[in-house]
């Protein structure tokens, strides 16, 4: 086949993988892509990223220990996951100064996999491949703590957090039932046991 080339396009080949040769090699990834395996509620985590334990703008909480910040393990996702988050906390912060920290729960195991009650509090059944991120409704009284009670929540700055995820085009976003926050019906569902945070599950 490649015989039957004019002689022009052979030298320009020729040429072509001359160069190549000479290119040197590409440089190395910084490190390793994230890749969310399987399904979250049955999936692993390769090459995730652990969130950061505190920022300006949030600070992360253990539900098990009931303290910030949050442990490190309890923390890794995609970086995707965490650049996207990291994104929305700083915007959302630039709109509102006068806000608590937002708080960040909750993310996947350092390789994901199973997350339940064996690791602390009421466990998850999801979390598991690195998309899924818990956020604690910012309070009233703005203490950096999840709220006990619907009535500690600041509905206006949880929705706009709820809207910016929205935005972000999460795939799905729980909110309580008793917290009066809405959204698009296929992304945002009203689910129990989210009264006092919302859980939002990004794309990979
Ligand atoms: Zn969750």
């Amino acid at each position: 086949m490649l015989a039957a080339l004019p002689c022009r396009v052979m030298q320009a080949l020729a040429a072509a993988t001359l160069a190549l040769a000479l290119l040197p090699p590409a440089p190395a990834l910084p490190e390793q892509p994230s890749r969310a395996i399987g399904k979250p509620y049955d999936g692993r985590l390769v090459g995730g990223v652990p969130f950061p334990g505190e920022g300006e703008a949030f600070f992360t909480w253990d539900w098990a220990l009931k303290t910030s910040p949050n442990r490190e393990w309890r923390r890794y996702a995609t970086s995707k996951t965490v650049a996207t988050t990291l994104t929305i906390i700083a915007e959302y912060r630039a709109a509102h100064p006068e806000a608590p920290r937002v708080g960040v729960a909750d993310l996947s195991r350092p390789q994901g996999g199973d997350f339940g009650r064996r690791y602390g509090g009421d466990g998850h059944a999801s979390h598991q491949n690195g998309l899924d991120v818990d956020i604690t409704y910012p309070r009233t009284d703005k203490a950096e703590r999840p709220p006990i009670r619907p009535t500690q929540v600041d509905r206006r700055l949880a929705q706009d957090l709820v809207d910016r995820f929205v935005r972000a085009g999460a795939q799905y976003v729980f909110v309580g039932t008793r917290v009066r926050l809405g959204g698009p019906r296929r992304v945002v569902s009203a689910i129990g046991n989210h009264n006092d945070h919302l859980h939002v599950r990004l794309r990979p």
